[in-house]
């Protein structure tokens, strides 16, 4: 049996021409890092959930990506962060949005998820479970990063909200997310943001919404979303793929064509994902200039990579 993992750091206008070798190298170096503790879970038989979480952990701990730590500032200074996970085994998923404080929401997402009877909990009840569940929290200072307060002085000034992808100044990008298929055949998916730069406060993307930025089902595929959030929602974009394998028989491949490079082309909804399907097919589509991605399977490949 196949198995193996994608992941992503976001995706948007990110040019060679804006990149300095040593930025380059330290998202290589971030993506990497991530992929390997994803992969030698699976490669120890351990589950695709595991796999997905740790990786998206560790990308969180990143202060490079727009998830965790690095998270950007809403329109009131604050720090919002929306993740989710969804087991393909059973369609269990657990999600959490609008959450302060929380080192690591994809882990609250997988409590939730594991340990109460919700999918999708909000603001401070999310909180309230992170604590009930001794899940680590973190001051303010620990989420404060000075190029995402830069990021957020330049877009109030220009009052408007600022889609972390279309700045071409702008050298930090994105939300995270993993995909992965284990030995078993069994699929997840996870994804993490801090969502868009002066977004309203309250205002929630695609990231920890089932079925548009997060999916994952073993009769077809697992998918983590990065773009304009509020197209990907509309679009239903990870449940889009997924529906049609399950009810048009395309392959992985032939899904992500269709949704990525023309239902979201035609909306104007820049972004990509990653995907898997069951067979450790792996796809890492996206319509925007670049995104941060990288694959490891069973069979030997490895691939990081950054631009188109
Ligand atoms: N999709 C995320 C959101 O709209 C942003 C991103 O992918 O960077 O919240």
């Amino acid at each position: 049996m196949n198995y193996g993992i994608a992941i992503h750091g976001g995706a948007g206008t990110i040019l060679r021409s804006s990149m300095t070798a040593e930025k380059e190298e330290q998202y290589t170096h971030a993506l990497r890092t991530a992929l390997h503790i994803g992969f030698a879970i699976l490669d120890k038989k351990g589950s695709a959930l595991d796999a997905v979480e740790a990786a998206v952990r560790s990308l969180e701990d990143c202060p490079l990506f727009n998830a965790g730590k690095g998270a950007v500032f809403n329109s009131e200074g604050k720090h919002e962060m929306d993740a989710a996970i969804m087991d393909g085994s059973d369609l269990c998923a657990g999600a959490v949005s609008l959450v302060q404080n929380v080192k690591n929401p994809v882990s609250l997402a997988r409590k939730i998820m594991e340990n109460t009877s919700h999918v999708f909990i909000s603001g401070p009840g999310a909180e309230q479970y992170a604590q009930a569940f001794g899940l680590r929290l973190e001051t303010d200072e620990y989420f404060h990063d000075d190029f995402r307060w830069e990021q957020w002085q330049k877009s109030l000034l220009a009052g408007k909200t600022i889609l972390d992808h279309t700045d071409t100044n702008d050298k930090k990008f994105g939300t995270v997310g993993a995909v992965a298929c284990d030995a078993l055949g069994n699929l997840a998916a996870a994804t993490s943001t801090g969502g868009m730069t002066n977004k309203h406060t309250g205002r929630i993307g695609d990231s920890p919404m089932i079925g548009a930025g997060t999916y994952a089902n073993n009769k077809t595929c697992a998918i983590s979303c990065t773009g304009h959030g509020e197209l990907f929602i509309r679009a239903v974009v990870a449940h889009d793929i997924s529906a049609l394998m399950e009810y048009k028989n395309l392959t992985l491949s032939e899904a992500c064509e269709e949704v990525v490079m023309k239902k979201l082309v035609v909306m104007e909804g820049e972004g990509g994902l990653v995907a898997i399907d069951k067979n450790g097919n792996i796809e890492m589509p996206f319509n925007s200039e670049g995104m941060y991605r990288a694959l490891k399977s069973s069979a030997g490949k490895e691939v990081v990579a950054i631009y188109k």
